[in-house]
Protein backbone atom coordinates (compact mmCIF):
# COMPACT_ATOMS: atom_id res chain seq x y z
CA UNK A 1 0.00 0.00 0.00
CA UNK A 2 1.00 3.46 -0.38
CA UNK A 3 2.28 5.46 2.19
CA UNK A 4 -0.97 7.49 3.97
CA UNK A 5 -3.43 7.53 0.75
CA UNK A 6 -6.08 4.62 0.52
CA UNK A 7 -5.95 2.84 -2.71
CA UNK A 8 -8.72 2.05 -4.66
CA UNK A 9 -9.91 -0.11 -7.77
CA UNK A 10 -12.72 0.47 -10.01
CA UNK A 11 -14.11 -2.45 -11.80
CA UNK A 12 -16.56 -1.41 -14.46
CA UNK A 13 -19.29 -3.50 -16.15
CA UNK A 14 -21.50 -2.62 -19.08
CA UNK A 15 -22.21 0.78 -21.60
CA UNK A 16 -20.00 3.72 -22.19
CA UNK A 17 -22.35 5.80 -19.48
CA UNK A 18 -21.15 3.26 -16.77
CA UNK A 19 -16.95 4.48 -18.29
CA UNK A 20 -17.68 7.84 -17.72
CA UNK A 21 -19.17 6.82 -14.39
CA UNK A 22 -16.29 5.45 -13.17
CA UNK A 23 -14.15 8.14 -14.69
CA UNK A 24 -16.39 10.56 -12.48
CA UNK A 25 -15.97 8.24 -8.89
CA UNK A 26 -12.01 8.12 -10.57
CA UNK A 27 -12.10 12.08 -10.16
CA UNK A 28 -13.53 12.47 -7.27
CA UNK A 29 -11.80 10.11 -5.24
CA UNK A 30 -8.65 11.42 -6.69
CA UNK A 31 -9.67 14.91 -5.65
CA UNK A 32 -9.66 13.46 -1.70
CA UNK A 33 -6.27 11.96 -2.43
CA UNK A 34 -7.32 8.53 -3.01
CA UNK A 35 -4.49 6.98 -5.29
CA UNK A 36 -5.88 4.33 -7.99
CA UNK A 37 -4.32 0.77 -8.00
CA UNK A 38 -1.61 0.23 -10.64
CA UNK A 39 -1.72 -2.87 -12.08
CA UNK A 40 1.28 -5.06 -13.35
CA UNK A 41 1.67 -4.94 -17.32
CA UNK A 42 0.09 -8.64 -17.26
CA UNK A 43 -2.95 -7.87 -15.67
CA UNK A 44 -3.70 -4.15 -17.15
CA UNK A 45 -4.59 -5.90 -20.85
CA UNK A 46 -7.51 -8.29 -19.58
CA UNK A 47 -10.75 -6.97 -20.71
CA UNK A 48 -14.06 -7.71 -18.79
CA UNK A 49 -14.59 -11.04 -21.33
CA UNK A 50 -11.47 -12.08 -21.73
CA UNK A 51 -9.09 -14.29 -19.65
CA UNK A 52 -7.15 -13.16 -16.67
CA UNK A 53 -10.24 -11.91 -15.20
CA UNK A 54 -10.08 -13.71 -12.56
CA UNK A 55 -6.31 -13.58 -11.78
CA UNK A 56 -7.25 -9.16 -12.33
CA UNK A 57 -10.20 -8.84 -9.34
CA UNK A 58 -7.98 -11.14 -7.44
CA UNK A 59 -5.32 -8.93 -7.28
CA UNK A 60 -7.30 -5.92 -6.98
CA UNK A 61 -9.21 -7.40 -3.96
CA UNK A 62 -5.44 -8.25 -2.25
CA UNK A 63 -4.15 -5.00 -3.27
CA UNK A 64 -6.95 -2.32 -2.57
CA UNK A 65 -8.19 -0.95 0.37
CA UNK A 66 -11.01 -0.09 -1.45
CA UNK A 67 -12.80 -2.30 -3.88
CA UNK A 68 -15.80 -0.56 -6.18
CA UNK A 69 -17.86 -2.76 -8.75
CA UNK A 70 -19.78 -0.45 -10.90
CA UNK A 71 -22.46 -3.10 -12.20
CA UNK A 72 -24.70 -3.49 -14.85
CA UNK A 73 -28.15 -5.47 -15.54
CA UNK A 74 -28.78 -4.76 -19.04
CA UNK A 75 -27.98 -8.42 -19.62
CA UNK A 76 -28.03 -11.54 -17.17
CA UNK A 77 -24.11 -12.40 -18.07
CA UNK A 78 -23.61 -8.86 -16.40
CA UNK A 79 -25.04 -9.16 -12.81
CA UNK A 80 -23.43 -12.84 -12.56
CA UNK A 81 -20.03 -11.26 -13.19
CA UNK A 82 -20.73 -9.39 -10.18
CA UNK A 83 -22.04 -12.53 -8.24
CA UNK A 84 -18.99 -14.35 -9.49
CA UNK A 85 -16.52 -11.49 -7.71
CA UNK A 86 -18.53 -12.85 -4.31
CA UNK A 87 -17.10 -16.10 -4.96
CA UNK A 88 -13.91 -14.61 -5.00
CA UNK A 89 -14.30 -12.59 -2.07
CA UNK A 90 -15.34 -15.79 -0.31
CA UNK A 91 -12.51 -17.78 -1.05
CA UNK A 92 -10.21 -15.22 -0.02
CA UNK A 93 -11.79 -14.81 3.11
CA UNK A 94 -11.66 -18.65 3.30
CA UNK A 95 -7.53 -18.07 3.38
CA UNK A 96 -7.57 -15.21 5.90
CA UNK A 97 -6.37 -12.39 3.50
CA UNK A 98 -6.46 -9.07 3.33
CA UNK A 99 -10.61 -7.72 2.01
CA UNK A 100 -10.95 -4.37 1.37
CA UNK A 101 -13.63 -2.33 1.47
CA UNK A 102 -16.18 -3.71 -1.23
CA UNK A 103 -18.90 -1.14 -2.87
CA UNK A 104 -20.83 -1.99 -5.22
CA UNK A 105 -22.76 0.43 -7.57
CA UNK A 106 -23.87 1.14 -10.95
CA UNK A 107 -27.49 -0.39 -12.38
CA UNK A 108 -27.45 -3.33 -10.12
CA UNK A 109 -27.74 -1.23 -7.01
CA UNK A 110 -29.91 1.51 -9.01
CA UNK A 111 -32.32 -1.07 -10.00
CA UNK A 112 -33.62 -1.43 -6.08
CA UNK A 113 -34.59 2.28 -6.00
CA UNK A 114 -37.12 4.78 -6.81
CA UNK A 115 -40.76 4.53 -8.28
CA UNK A 116 -39.12 2.85 -11.22
CA UNK A 117 -37.19 0.29 -9.02
CA UNK A 118 -37.18 -3.52 -10.50
CA UNK A 119 -35.68 -5.41 -7.64
CA UNK A 120 -36.40 -5.55 -3.80
CA UNK A 121 -32.75 -3.77 -2.23
CA UNK A 122 -33.36 -7.18 0.35
CA UNK A 123 -33.36 -9.73 -3.07
CA UNK A 124 -29.50 -8.28 -4.09
CA UNK A 125 -28.28 -7.65 -0.61
CA UNK A 126 -29.06 -11.26 0.36
CA UNK A 127 -27.10 -12.32 -3.02
CA UNK A 128 -24.26 -10.05 -2.37
CA UNK A 129 -23.57 -10.11 1.31
CA UNK A 130 -19.87 -9.31 0.92
CA UNK A 131 -20.35 -5.89 -0.07
CA UNK A 132 -20.17 -3.09 2.81
CA UNK A 133 -21.74 -0.30 0.73
CA UNK A 134 -24.20 -0.08 -2.23
CA UNK A 135 -24.15 3.42 -3.67
CA UNK A 136 -26.81 5.12 -5.73
CA UNK A 137 -26.19 7.78 -8.87
CA UNK A 138 -27.17 10.40 -6.62
CA UNK A 139 -24.62 9.45 -4.13
CA UNK A 140 -21.49 8.90 -5.67
CA UNK A 141 -20.45 12.79 -4.99
CA UNK A 142 -20.57 11.92 -0.93
CA UNK A 143 -18.41 8.64 -1.63
CA UNK A 144 -15.65 10.03 0.57
CA UNK A 145 -17.87 10.74 3.30
CA UNK A 146 -19.10 7.20 2.58
CA UNK A 147 -15.88 5.42 3.04
CA UNK A 148 -15.07 7.93 6.47
CA UNK A 149 -18.01 7.19 8.15
CA UNK A 150 -17.19 2.98 7.65
CA UNK A 151 -14.53 4.05 9.76
CA UNK A 152 -11.69 3.86 7.72
CA UNK A 153 -9.30 6.51 6.51
CA UNK A 154 -10.83 8.88 8.79
CA UNK A 155 -8.24 11.31 9.02
CA UNK A 156 -6.75 10.63 5.94
CA UNK A 157 -9.32 12.46 3.33
CA UNK A 158 -7.53 15.82 3.63
CA UNK A 159 -3.95 14.44 3.14
CA UNK A 160 -2.14 15.88 0.28
CA UNK A 161 -1.44 13.29 -2.02
CA UNK A 162 1.82 12.41 -1.06
CA UNK A 163 3.44 11.46 -4.91
CA UNK A 164 0.88 13.63 -6.96
CA UNK A 165 0.36 10.52 -9.12
CA UNK A 166 -3.54 11.25 -9.63
CA UNK A 167 -2.75 14.97 -11.54
CA UNK A 168 -4.64 14.46 -14.57
CA UNK A 169 -5.46 16.64 -17.72
CA UNK A 170 -8.74 14.85 -18.05
CA UNK A 171 -11.99 14.98 -16.59
CA UNK A 172 -15.63 13.70 -16.59
CA UNK A 173 -18.38 15.94 -15.88
CA UNK A 174 -22.17 14.64 -14.93
CA UNK A 175 -24.47 16.91 -16.37
CA UNK A 176 -27.41 14.68 -15.86
CA UNK A 177 -28.64 11.41 -14.72
CA UNK A 178 -31.17 9.10 -16.31
CA UNK A 179 -33.82 8.46 -18.58
CA UNK A 180 -36.86 8.89 -19.67
CA UNK A 181 -36.95 7.10 -23.06
CA UNK A 182 -37.80 3.85 -21.87
CA UNK A 183 -36.24 1.89 -25.05
CA UNK A 184 -38.75 -1.19 -24.99
CA UNK A 185 -35.35 -3.44 -24.26
CA UNK A 186 -33.66 -0.87 -21.78
CA UNK A 187 -33.55 -1.07 -18.39
CA UNK A 188 -31.84 2.04 -17.70
CA UNK A 189 -35.30 4.29 -16.84
CA UNK A 190 -35.63 1.91 -13.97
CA UNK A 191 -32.13 1.16 -12.95
CA UNK A 192 -30.87 4.77 -13.25
CA UNK A 193 -35.05 6.68 -12.75
CA UNK A 194 -36.30 9.90 -14.33
CA UNK A 195 -33.80 12.46 -16.37
CA UNK A 196 -32.52 15.32 -14.04
CA UNK A 197 -30.50 17.63 -15.54
CA UNK A 198 -27.68 19.13 -13.15
CA UNK A 199 -27.94 22.93 -12.54
CA UNK A 200 -25.52 24.97 -15.71
CA UNK A 201 -24.07 26.92 -13.27
CA UNK A 202 -22.80 23.93 -10.81
CA UNK A 203 -21.28 22.26 -13.93
CA UNK A 204 -19.87 25.46 -14.76
CA UNK A 205 -18.43 26.10 -11.74
CA UNK A 206 -17.16 22.44 -11.40
CA UNK A 207 -15.04 22.60 -14.49
CA UNK A 208 -14.08 26.14 -13.84
CA UNK A 209 -12.49 24.75 -10.78
CA UNK A 210 -10.90 21.64 -12.45
CA UNK A 211 -9.05 23.67 -14.52
CA UNK A 212 -7.31 25.37 -11.92
CA UNK A 213 -5.65 21.81 -11.41
CA UNK A 214 -4.89 21.59 -14.54
CA UNK A 215 -7.38 19.62 -15.95
CA UNK A 216 -8.36 20.74 -19.93
CA UNK A 217 -9.82 18.07 -21.43
CA UNK A 218 -13.76 17.66 -20.07
CA UNK A 219 -15.76 14.38 -21.09
CA UNK A 220 -19.61 15.52 -20.37
CA UNK A 221 -21.71 12.62 -19.49
CA UNK A 222 -25.34 11.72 -19.43
CA UNK A 223 -27.93 8.91 -20.86
CA UNK A 224 -28.95 11.35 -23.52
CA UNK A 225 -26.82 14.77 -23.45
CA UNK A 226 -28.44 15.74 -25.96
CA UNK A 227 -31.78 16.10 -24.26
CA UNK A 228 -29.72 18.04 -21.22
CA UNK A 229 -32.08 21.01 -19.73
CA UNK A 230 -35.22 19.77 -21.88
CA UNK A 231 -38.58 19.45 -19.60
CA UNK A 232 -40.02 16.06 -20.42
CA UNK A 233 -42.75 17.29 -22.94
CA UNK A 234 -40.45 19.54 -24.53
CA UNK A 235 -37.79 17.14 -24.92
CA UNK A 236 -40.24 14.46 -26.87
CA UNK A 237 -40.98 17.18 -29.07
CA UNK A 238 -37.58 17.08 -30.45
CA UNK A 239 -36.35 15.32 -33.78
CA UNK A 240 -33.69 14.12 -35.31
CA UNK A 241 -32.14 16.91 -37.78
CA UNK A 242 -34.88 19.90 -37.11
CA UNK A 243 -34.25 23.30 -36.69
CA UNK A 244 -35.47 23.18 -32.70
CA UNK A 245 -33.22 24.62 -30.39
CA UNK A 246 -31.18 22.45 -27.61
CA UNK A 247 -30.20 23.87 -24.49
CA UNK A 248 -27.06 21.37 -24.97
CA UNK A 249 -25.75 24.09 -27.26
CA UNK A 250 -25.91 26.66 -24.97
CA UNK A 251 -23.90 25.13 -22.58
CA UNK A 252 -21.24 23.74 -25.20
CA UNK A 253 -20.58 26.93 -26.13
CA UNK A 254 -20.51 28.18 -22.85
CA UNK A 255 -17.76 25.42 -21.53
CA UNK A 256 -15.88 25.94 -24.75
CA UNK A 257 -15.44 29.73 -24.04
CA UNK A 258 -13.82 28.76 -21.27
CA UNK A 259 -10.23 29.71 -21.90
CA UNK A 260 -8.13 26.92 -20.26
CA UNK A 261 -10.44 24.14 -21.76
CA UNK A 262 -8.45 22.50 -24.54
CA UNK A 263 -10.95 19.73 -25.65
CA UNK A 264 -14.91 18.97 -25.13
CA UNK A 265 -16.14 15.51 -25.94
CA UNK A 266 -19.53 14.07 -24.55
CA UNK A 267 -21.63 10.70 -24.47
CA UNK A 268 -23.95 9.52 -24.98
CA UNK A 269 -26.12 10.95 -27.88
CA UNK A 270 -28.78 9.76 -29.57
CA UNK A 271 -30.11 10.46 -33.19
CA UNK A 272 -33.53 11.13 -32.25
CA UNK A 273 -32.46 14.91 -30.65
CA UNK A 274 -29.80 15.61 -32.18
CA UNK A 275 -30.78 18.76 -34.01
CA UNK A 276 -29.00 20.84 -36.52
CA UNK A 277 -27.91 23.91 -34.14
CA UNK A 278 -26.51 20.73 -32.12
CA UNK A 279 -24.25 19.07 -35.25
CA UNK A 280 -23.25 23.14 -36.49
CA UNK A 281 -21.50 22.87 -32.48
CA UNK A 282 -19.25 19.98 -33.73
CA UNK A 283 -17.49 22.53 -36.33
CA UNK A 284 -16.09 24.54 -32.74
CA UNK A 285 -12.51 23.90 -32.69
CA UNK A 286 -12.54 22.58 -28.97
CA UNK A 287 -14.61 19.63 -29.75
CA UNK A 288 -13.45 15.94 -30.08
CA UNK A 289 -13.40 14.31 -33.14
CA UNK A 290 -15.15 11.08 -31.61
CA UNK A 291 -19.08 11.00 -31.59
CA UNK A 292 -20.66 7.83 -30.24
CA UNK A 293 -24.61 7.86 -31.29
CA UNK A 294 -26.55 4.88 -30.59
CA UNK A 295 -28.42 3.64 -33.70
CA UNK A 296 -29.37 0.40 -32.22
CA UNK A 297 -30.76 -1.20 -35.78
CA UNK A 298 -30.53 -0.73 -39.42
CA UNK A 299 -34.49 -2.16 -39.82
CA UNK A 300 -37.28 0.72 -39.50
CA UNK A 301 -39.76 -1.49 -38.29
CA UNK A 302 -37.52 -2.99 -35.44
CA UNK A 303 -36.66 0.33 -34.57
CA UNK A 304 -40.08 1.11 -34.28
CA UNK A 305 -40.79 -1.89 -31.67
CA UNK A 306 -37.16 -0.91 -29.48
CA UNK A 307 -39.15 2.60 -29.05
CA UNK A 308 -36.51 4.22 -30.60
CA UNK A 309 -37.89 7.59 -31.86
CA UNK A 310 -36.11 7.81 -35.31
CA UNK A 311 -35.00 6.14 -38.76
CA UNK A 312 -32.63 4.78 -40.44
CA UNK A 313 -33.25 7.46 -43.23
CA UNK A 314 -33.08 10.03 -40.39
CA UNK A 315 -29.75 8.77 -39.08
CA UNK A 316 -28.44 8.78 -42.62
CA UNK A 317 -28.99 12.59 -42.95
CA UNK A 318 -27.91 13.17 -39.84
CA UNK A 319 -25.02 11.66 -40.50
CA UNK A 320 -24.36 13.25 -43.57
CA UNK A 321 -24.75 16.84 -41.85
CA UNK A 322 -21.96 15.86 -39.63
CA UNK A 323 -19.41 14.81 -41.84
CA UNK A 324 -20.39 18.32 -43.64
CA UNK A 325 -19.89 20.42 -40.61
CA UNK A 326 -16.92 18.03 -39.38
CA UNK A 327 -15.49 15.84 -42.22
CA UNK A 328 -12.92 14.03 -39.70
CA UNK A 329 -15.35 13.39 -37.05
CA UNK A 330 -14.95 9.65 -36.13
CA UNK A 331 -18.35 7.63 -35.26
CA UNK A 332 -18.92 5.18 -33.19
CA UNK A 333 -22.42 3.58 -32.35
CA UNK A 334 -24.43 0.93 -30.18
CA UNK A 335 -26.02 -2.40 -31.90
CA UNK A 336 -28.40 -5.41 -31.14
CA UNK A 337 -28.68 -8.09 -32.86
CA UNK A 338 -31.70 -10.88 -32.29
CA UNK A 339 -34.18 -8.43 -31.33
CA UNK A 340 -37.29 -10.13 -30.95
CA UNK A 341 -39.35 -10.82 -34.60
CA UNK A 342 -36.21 -9.81 -36.24
CA UNK A 343 -35.85 -11.47 -39.96
CA UNK A 344 -33.06 -12.58 -41.70
CA UNK A 345 -33.91 -9.41 -43.80
CA UNK A 346 -34.36 -7.58 -40.83
CA UNK A 347 -30.87 -7.77 -39.90
CA UNK A 348 -29.23 -7.51 -43.50
CA UNK A 349 -30.47 -4.24 -43.24
CA UNK A 350 -28.05 -3.54 -40.04
CA UNK A 351 -25.68 -4.62 -42.36
CA UNK A 352 -26.36 -2.48 -45.17
CA UNK A 353 -25.98 -0.15 -42.73
CA UNK A 354 -22.57 -0.78 -41.49
CA UNK A 355 -21.78 -1.24 -45.71
CA UNK A 356 -23.13 2.34 -45.96
CA UNK A 357 -21.45 4.19 -42.43
CA UNK A 358 -17.98 3.75 -41.29
CA UNK A 359 -18.28 2.78 -37.56
CA UNK A 360 -15.12 3.50 -36.08
CA UNK A 361 -16.10 1.64 -32.98
CA UNK A 362 -19.19 -0.48 -32.64
CA UNK A 363 -20.63 -2.04 -29.78
CA UNK A 364 -22.39 -5.23 -31.10
CA UNK A 365 -24.58 -7.23 -28.65
CA UNK A 366 -27.06 -10.23 -28.99
CA UNK A 367 -30.46 -9.24 -27.52
CA UNK A 368 -31.15 -10.21 -23.99
CA UNK A 369 -34.81 -10.48 -22.38
CA UNK A 370 -34.44 -8.06 -19.38
CA UNK A 371 -37.21 -8.34 -16.43
CA UNK A 372 -39.59 -5.04 -16.14
CA UNK A 373 -39.01 -3.66 -19.60
CA UNK A 374 -41.61 -3.49 -22.27
CA UNK A 375 -40.07 -5.96 -24.86
CA UNK A 376 -39.36 -8.29 -21.57
CA UNK A 377 -43.44 -8.28 -20.91
CA UNK A 378 -44.98 -7.83 -24.71
CA UNK A 379 -42.28 -9.84 -27.19
CA UNK A 380 -41.29 -13.20 -27.05
CA UNK A 381 -37.45 -13.88 -27.17
CA UNK A 382 -37.60 -15.73 -30.11
CA UNK A 383 -34.68 -15.59 -32.04
CA UNK A 384 -32.78 -18.82 -31.12
CA UNK A 385 -29.55 -18.43 -29.43
CA UNK A 386 -27.23 -19.63 -32.14
CA UNK A 387 -28.73 -17.32 -34.44
CA UNK A 388 -27.92 -14.57 -32.06
CA UNK A 389 -24.68 -15.74 -32.10
CA UNK A 390 -24.30 -15.82 -35.97
CA UNK A 391 -25.56 -12.21 -36.79
CA UNK A 392 -23.50 -11.17 -33.53
CA UNK A 393 -20.14 -12.92 -35.43
CA UNK A 394 -21.29 -12.17 -39.03
CA UNK A 395 -22.05 -8.14 -38.32
CA UNK A 396 -18.65 -8.25 -36.49
CA UNK A 397 -16.86 -9.30 -39.58
CA UNK A 398 -18.57 -6.82 -41.52
CA UNK A 399 -17.53 -4.04 -39.08
CA UNK A 400 -14.15 -5.27 -38.86
CA UNK A 401 -13.93 -5.39 -42.56
CA UNK A 402 -14.70 -1.91 -43.20
CA UNK A 403 -12.67 -0.04 -40.53
S1 LIG B 1 -32.07 6.32 -24.56
FE1 LIG B 1 -32.99 4.26 -24.66
S2 LIG B 1 -31.21 2.88 -24.72
FE2 LIG B 1 -30.47 4.87 -23.96
S3 LIG B 1 -30.61 4.73 -21.75
FE3 LIG B 1 -32.50 5.66 -22.42
S4 LIG B 1 -33.94 3.95 -22.65
FE4 LIG B 1 -31.88 3.07 -22.55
Amino acid sequence: MNGNAPIYFIRTYGCQANTADSGYISDILNRNNFIELELPNELSVSTEEGCGEKELLTYALEHSNIFIINSCCVRQKSEDKVYGIGKIVKDLKQKNKHIPLIILTGCMVGSTKGERKRIDAKELEGKTDWVDIYLDHESVAMLPELIKSKGLYSGMLNVKNPSGKNKRSHSYINISTGCDNFCSYCVVPYSRGKEVSRDEREIINEIVKLTKDGVTDFTLCGQNVNSWGLNYDEKFKIRAGSSEHVPFVDLLKKIHSIPEVKKIDFISSNPFDFTIDLVKTLGMPKISNYLHIAVQSGSNEILKKMNRRHTVKDFLSLISEIKKIRPDMELGTDIIVGFPGETEKQFMETVDLFKKIKFNVAFISKYSPRKGTFAYKNYPDDVPREEKSRRLSYLTKIWKDSL
